[in-house]
Formats: C-alpha cells, sequence, structure tokens
C-alpha cells in the first residue's frame, strides 16, 4: 500500500516526499526560491484528505458498512491488529474542510485552489479552505463576530473610509496634521493592532512623548468609532478574530477541531497577529505546517517578522524542520545569478541551492537611453521570442513600483503586444488621469458633451445632477452642446438656482482654453490641473491624494515627452489622440495571452520562462531611501533574489542612463545588486546609440542628452504590432532612439500602493 500511495507522489524527490508524508506535528519546511515549497505544500494536503495520515491506513474502496464498524469495535477491544480495510476508519482521513491553507494573496489561494482541484478532483479539491488570511478571518467572524460585540454583518472599511474616520477624529479633537500626519496615525495604528496592542493597551503603557500620547487618543477614539459603526477595519480582521480565539474558549475549540491541519505558505511574510493566529488554529492538534524561504521576506514594511520563521522551532515544541536544497525552477545562471546577490545579505539563514538544469543563457543586461529605448528593447526581445514559437503568456515585466509601468504600457500598446497588468491599474484608467485628461478634451473639443458631463462638477463645485440634466435635456432640445447653454446660462430662468456657479465654472473653462494657446503644452497641463481646482481638491485628500497628485505629476511628464519629441507639430489634440489609442488597443480579456505585468512585491511564488526586470538603477532599485539604511538595504537586496529567482529559461535586466521622473530627467548609475552578479555570469548589450555613435556620446552618463532630438525619426520608422506580422527589423536603425512614443513615468508610491495584502474576497 506505502508504495502505491509512493508512487502517487513520485516526481517528488526523497526530501519532499519526506514532507509530504510528515503530516502530524509540528512541521517547517525552509528552503530557498523555487526549490518546491509550494509543491509539496499542495501534494502534502493532497496526501493527507485522500490517504488519510498515519501508517497502515488506507483508501476504502467501498462505502462504509454496519459490519466495518463492529470489526472495528471488537478489534479496539481487544487490542488486536485491524482489518486491513478497517484501519481507514480508525486514521479518520481529514475531510477536505479539516485543512486549512493560508497563503499570502488571492492570486496565490486561486492557484493553490487550482493545483488541488487537479489532484484531487473538483469535489474534495473545491472543498479545502484555501484562502488569505483576511478571508479566513472574515468567514471566522462571519459566523462569530457577535462573541466580539460586532454585528455578524459588519462592515469592512477600506483605507479611504479609514482616511475619512480619522479625519474626522482630527477635527473633533482639534488635532493639527502638521504636527502629527494623518498618514502617520493610520500606520502606528496598524502597527499596534499587528502587534495585537489594543487601544487600552497602549494608554494604559507611559508615554514616550505628546506625540505618542496623541496617537493613543486618536486610538482610542478610532477603535470607538469603528465599534459603534459595526466596521472593521483590515488589521481589525485578523486582530479580532485572535482576540475571538484567545478569549473564547468554546469558538476556539471549535475552530481547532475544524481545522485539524493548518499549512501556511509564504511564511516568512507574517506578522506579531498573524503568528498568533496559525498558533491558536493550529493550537488542538498541533498539526501545523509552514513553508518559507528567509531570504525572500519583502513586507518590512507592513509589519512582517521574519522572526516568525527563525523562532518556529522554539514555539511549536517537537518541530521538524526540512530543507529542500535542489531548485527545480531555473537554470544554473540565473541561480547563481540570484545566489551572488543575496549572499551580500547578513541577517541570513544561509543555504545553497543548487540545480541540474544546464547552465542555459547567461544573464542577459541591457543599457538604455531612456525608458522608451527599455521598452522598445523588451518588445523586441519578445518578439523573437514569438517568432521562435514562445507565447505571450511566458513573458513576464517586473518592476519596483507601479508607476515604472506606464512608458512600458504604452509601449506595448502602440506595437500591438497584448499584456495585463496584475495588481494595479493602467496608468490612463487612473481616475485622476481620465479627469484631467476629460478636461483637456472639452478644451479641444467642446461638443464633448461625455467628457463634460465627467469634470463638470469633479472638483465639487455645486453643480448637481439636477442641473446637469436640465442643461442635458435643454442642448438636446435646441440641438446645440451642453457647453453652448452654459455659455448662455443666463437666458434659461430653469437653471438659475445654479447659475453662478455655472458662470464660474464657464469663466475657468474660458481661461484654459485661452491659456491653451499661448503656453507650452506641459505648462498649460499644469495649469488645468491647478485652475481647475482638482490640485487643491487632492491637497485636501492629504495622503490619497498624494499618489493621484504623483499620478498627475506623470501625466506632465507624459504630455512634455510627446510635446519634446513631436516639436513643432506637437498639439494638445495630438496628444489626446496618442492617449486614446493606447486606451483602445486592447482589451482587458484575463485568459487572452498576454505579457504578464505587475510589481515584484505581487510577482512573489509565480515563476515565468522569460522575465524582465527593468528599472535596475541607484534610486528606483534600490531605492532613493535603502541606501542610507543597512536593515532597508537588505529588504531591497531580498525583493531583487525574489526579482531573479522568478525566472525559468531566461532572465533580462534592464538599466536605462536617463529616465523621466515628475517632468525631469535622472540619471541614476546602474543599480548596486548589478555588481554583485559575477561578471562571468552577464551577457551585457546596449543601446546602439550608446555603441554606434562611440566616443564622447556613447561613453559614461552624465554627456548624454536626454531628449533625443531624433525621436520624431524614430516614431514614424515603427511598425505597428508584433501579431499582425508586419514587424521587421527595428525601427531603431537610426540615430533617433526608436520608437519614441514616449510617456515618461517614474515616482515613488506609498507603500500602501503595492498590491497583495489588502484583499479580501
Ligand atoms: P518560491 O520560493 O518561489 O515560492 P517554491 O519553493 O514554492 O518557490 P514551487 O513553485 O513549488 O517552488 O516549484 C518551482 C518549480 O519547480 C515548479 O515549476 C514545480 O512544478 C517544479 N518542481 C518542484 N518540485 C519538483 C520535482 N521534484 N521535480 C520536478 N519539478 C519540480
Ligand atoms: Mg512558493
Amino acid at each position: 500500500r506505502d508504495q502505491y500511495i509512493e508512487s502517487r507522489f513520485a516526481r517528488l524527490n526523497p526530501v519532499q516526499r519526506q514532507a509530504v508524508f510528515a503530516t502530524e506535528g509540528p512541521l517547517l519546511i525552509l528552503a530557498g526560491a523555487g526549490s518546491g515549497k509550494t509543491t509539496v505544500l499542495v501534494n502534502r494536503i493532497a496526501n493527507i484528505i485522500r490517504f488519510g495520515s498515519a501508517h497502515g491506513s488506507t483508501e476504502l474502496p467501498r462505502p462504509v458498512t454496519e459490519a466495518d464498524l463492529n470489526d472495528l469495535r471488537n478489534a479496539v477491544a481487544a487490542g488486536r491488529d485491524l482489518p486491513r480495510e478497517t484501519a481507514y476508519l480508525a486514521v479518520r482521513p481529514a475531510r477536505p474542510w479539516n485543512v486549512l491553507a493560508i497563503t499570502f494573496t488571492n492570486k496565490a489561494a486561486g492557484e493553490l485552489k487550482e493545483r488541488l482541484r487537479a489532484m484531487l478532483g473538483d469535489t474534495l479539491g473545491g472543498d479545502v479552505n484555501a484562502s488569505t488570511f483576511h478571508s479566513a478571518c472574515v468567514r471566522m467572524l462571519r459566523r462569530d463576530a457577535e462573541r466580539i460585540g460586532f454585528p455578524k454583518s459588519f462592515t469592512i472599511y477600506d483605507s479611504d473610509d479609514q482616511q475619512r474616520v480619522i479625519k474626522q477624529i482630527y477635527k473633533d479633537l482639534m488635532i493639527d496634521d502638521k504636527f502629527l500626519p494623518v498618514k502617520s496615525a493610520i500606520g502606528q495604528i496598524s502597527s499596534f493592532k499587528d502587534k495585537l496592542l489594543s487601544a487600552e493597551d497602549v494608554a494604559g503603557e507611559p508615554f514616550a512623548n505628546t506625540k505618542a500620547q496623541l496617537v493613543s487618543k486618536i486610538y482610542t477614539a478610532y477603535a470607538g468609532r469603528l465599534k459603534a459603526a459595526g466596521a472593521m477595519d483590515f488589521d481589525d480582521l485578523i486582530f479580532h478574530t485572535v482576540k475571538l480565539l484567545q478569549n473564547d474558549a468554546e469558538a476556539r475549540e471549535y475552530y481547532q477541531n475544524r481545522f485539524r491541519y493548518v499549512v501556511v505558505d509564504e511564511y516568512q511574510d507574517t506578522s506579531i497577529a498573524q503568528f498568533h493566529l496559525v498558533r491558536l488554529l493550529a493550537g488542538g492538534t498541533n498539526n501545523v505546517c509552514v513553508v518559507g524561504d528567509d531570504d525572500q521576506s519583502i513586507y518590512k514594511f507592513r509589519g512582517a517578522t521574519i522572526e516568525n520563521i527563525l523562532n518556529f522551532e522554539k514555539v511549536f515544541t517537537g518541530a521538524k524542520t526540512i530543507r529542500l536544497e535542489q531548485n527545480y525552477r531555473s537554470t544554473a545562471n540565473i541561480l547563481n545569478a540570484a545566489n551572488s546577490v543575496i549572499k551580500n545579505n547578513m541577517g541570513r539563514k544561509g543555504k545553497t541551492l543548487w540545480t541540474d538544469h544546464g547552465d542555459g543563457e547567461k544573464v542577459h543586461h541591457y543599457t538604455a537611453t531612456n525608458e522608451q529605448d527599455e521598452a522598445s528593447h523588451i518588445a523586441d526581445v519578445i518578439g523573437e521570442h514569438l517568432r521562435e514559437g514562445a507565447s505571450l503568456k511566458d513573458h513576464a515585466v517586473l518592476y519596483r513600483m507601479n508607476a515604472q509601468s506606464n512608458p512600458i504600457e504604452t509601449y506595448f500598446a502602440r506595437a500591438g503586444i497584448p499584456y495585463r497588468i496584475v495588481g494595479g491599474q493602467r496608468f490612463f484608467d487612473r481616475k485622476e488621469v481620465k479627469d484631467i485628461n476629460s478636461y483637456l478634451a472639452i478644451i479641444v473639443n467642446p461638443r464633448d458633451d461625455v467628457r463634460l458631463r465627467r469634470i463638470i462638477n469633479e472638483p465639487a463645485r455645486k453643480i448637481g445632477m439636477t442641473t446637469i440634466e436640465k442643461i442635458g435635456e435643454l442642448a438636446a432640445s435646441k440641438g446645440v452642446p451642453m457647453m453652448e447653454i452654459i455659455a448662455h446660462v443666463r437666458d434659461y430662468p430653469e437653471l438659475q438656482r445654479a447659475a453662478a456657479a455655472l458662470e464660474r465654472f464657464y469663466e475657468m473653462y474660458r481661461e484654459l482654453c485661452d491659456l491653451s494657446v499661448s503656453e507650452p503644452l506641459d505648462q498649460f497641463v499644469g495649469d488645468v490641473i491647478a485652475k481647475s481646482g482638482y490640485e487643491a481638491m487632492l491637497k485636501a485628500m492629504k495622503e490619497e491624494g498624494e499618489t493621484r497628485r504623483e499620478n498627475l505629476g506623470q501625466l506632465v511628464s507624459s504630455i512634455k515627452t510627446y510635446a519634446d519629441q513631436n516639436g513643432e507639430d506637437a498639439t494638445l489634440s495630438g496628444f489626446l489622440e496618442e492617449v486614446a489609442l493606447i486606451s483602445d488597443l486592447d482589451s482587458y480579456d484575463n485568459d487572452a495571452d498576454s505579457v504578464t505585468m505587475m510589481t515584484i512585491h505581487s510577482a512573489k511564488g509565480l515563476e515565468f520562462p522569460y522575465v524582465f526586470v527593468v528599472g535596475m538603477e541607484d534610486g528606483i532599485f534600490p531605492g532613493e531611501m535603502a541606501k542610507y539604511n543597512e536593515e532597508d538595504m537588505e529588504e531591497e537586496r531580498r525583493l531583487c533574489y525574489v526579482a531573479i529567482t522568478r525566472a525559468k529559461k531566461e532572465l533580462y535586466l534592464s538599466t536605462s542612463r536617463t529616465r523621466m521622473i515628475f517632468g525631469q530627467t535622472r540619471r541614476n548609475p546602474p543599480s548596486a545588486f548589478l555588481s554583485e552578479i559575477d561578471p562571468g555570469l552577464l551577457d551585457e548589450t546596449q543601446s546602439p546609440e550608446l555603441t554606434g555613435y562611440g566616443g564622447g556620446f556613447g561613453a559614461g552618463y552624465g554627456s548624454y542628452s536626454t531628449n533625443v532630438p531624433g525621436g520624431r525619426s524614430g516614431y514614424s520608422g515603427a511598425s505597428r504590432g508584433y501579431l499582425n506580422s508586419e514587424y521587421n527589423a527595428h525601427p531603431r536603425g537610426g540615430f533617433g532612439g526608436g520608437y519614441s512614443s514616449g510617456f515618461a513615468s517614474g515616482g515613488h508610491e506609498s507603500p500602501n500602493s503595492y498590491g497583495g495584502r489588502h484583499q479580501v474576497q
């Protein structure tokens, strides 16, 4: 029988199989990237459900009968060996719902479910509870929230709701945002909850200073309001579940009975609160298996603590540790590059990964002139792979910050390369970008009623829905655009109540129209953002507005690049045309074959045959701030390790000599991580512009000027559509910087704009 079961897991290596069969008691699987941790986790669940746990059990090939039960009773009473088939009953193989599998993102949870279905069939596999920490907690709280004084139908507050509450508290307590930024208060409250400190706990401690005292006051008020509203924020979901399990023995026993097996993937990124949750849930049987890699811990900024992994053996007594050392994902060159980077970190458990895959290609490193050139290089390589028979979905483009996706998106859209962005919105789909583009649209085209409706009361100008509808009706009955009605608002008695507001709007509109002819484009767009009141509105929103203001900064960058590249031919309507083209081009079909684009954070646990990591520059990756702090630097290095180890066949790193950020050109030196990779593993190439023009032009940065004068010729030479078989030679033959469509990008984002944890299903 054992042989039969073993054969089911024949693909696994002996150490992996050992982990699959160690179903009882605490187990830590500590291993590097691509060593099969997630694979083991899935197989282990399959083993638990399919074959039961203890040895000697067997699959019962028929329904249980009364005779089985008699056999069983007799055997137990007589202390005999169990009849072969009834042994099954004694060991009670777990039912699917006895297993709780927790992972980090919704995407990972979905993938886990899929793999379980594939191994166990739809019924068994589908019934396993595979979810994120947050969704697992929501499910428990929906059942038991009343036990801790919340309604079962409690509301979940997102970060926007959270801010509204805090701002109201600021007003009531007359707190000055300058003294204590809202963002900082929210961050501190969040980290209290991560450490399981309630508002009372915090209030009971002596305060280091007045600020700390103030935060405590805010926390108390905040917790009170949420309770009164019957609401929980994301941190509360975990916090309250832990409190429920700690304080309510009945609930605790219920869940401990139900979840006889608890498994956690990506354990290195759990917080203190999450650790306690795991410990409490697994407390009944102690059948807890966690898998992780200390070198892939990348969520410290959200309260993850590597201590959870390091202390596992101490906390769970009798824990077994299994290490996996063979990497099945990548070629030797890629793996060695990853190893040579991560070995520069001090605080690690240390391990060596090996592979019996061949060396493979060297790691490609491309030096681009600017971010458009970088994008065009990626498109070239993908085009080549497609011609060699690879699929689009074999490719992933990874970046440090969401904001970096913009120039690549733009280029892909133009080149007809379908792409999909994971965990981030496409740049031109973002609300604020669409809003400002709508202002530009009505200036170019006063008849654009749709765009007018979109922004006439955005920001709020006291022009209500009823007024807008009335204007629409009047316009329709007269057969004129709505703007025409607004221009003569005094002629219409039915609009009198909103007349003043409409006149002010029209005045602003006229002024912007005038400026659109007199000012340079980028300055003009800046004026639209300011004079429309949009900027003031975002400023009033504080943190949330900050990211959105950064996006508008990028919009200004985009139009500046456009203007630079098109010289005298640049017009506002020309710009809007480009944008429209980009927004229209690809449809959002999740199943369609397409290139995946995402931040490195959201790529954790995934793998692709071809991986591009862009922006390998100091100031981007590692980020500006990390340079001054060794701990942050180590976290960035782990992030780099994660990025490199996503690649199976080939890895492409790229650096750009210049990069446009917020309308300014930056010259970042190449990333420090590049110099940590053994040069023998790297295959260096650079933009033909840098080689072709030798001498002063190509040598070293500093001498190179950004705004490629020949941009336009590159543009016109470009062919659209790798897929339309129009693709031939790369257009960047000339001096022109290639396909310089150029919407520039850049910008730093607040940490909460990374994908992942704050998603609840
Ligand atoms: P990460 O640290 O990135 O999460 P991981 O340790 O979870 O990686 P997996 O994703 O489970 O690794 O496995 C990496 C790849 O290796 C997968 O494609 C998987 O199918 C393959 N693999 C795992 N174990 C084996 C094995 N014994 N034989 C062949 N392939 C394997
Ligand atoms: Mg994994």
